[in-house]
């Protein structure tokens, strides 16, 4: 999991829908802070991928 900073505006739904994957810094913008989701948090990784309104959230498979 990883967030593009060049397109993250902030918006916070990534931290807001995965706290466990998300957090955000001082500014509000979102970083990752579990790289690599476990199964169990995978359903609310994928909610964030899909509602971040810059689509800066990806996927990388190891
Ligand atoms: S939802 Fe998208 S734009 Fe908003 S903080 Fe998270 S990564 Fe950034």
């Amino acid at each position: 999991m990883q967030i593009d900073p060049d397109r993250c505006t902030g918006h916070g739904r990534c931290y807001s829908l995965a706290p466990d994957v998300f957090d955000s810094d001082d500014s509000g913008y979102g970083f990752v802070r579990m790289p690599e989701v476990p199964e169990s948090l995978r359903e609310h990784a994928m909610l964030a991928v899909q509602n971040c309104p810059e689509q800066a959230i990806s996927i990388v498979d190891d």
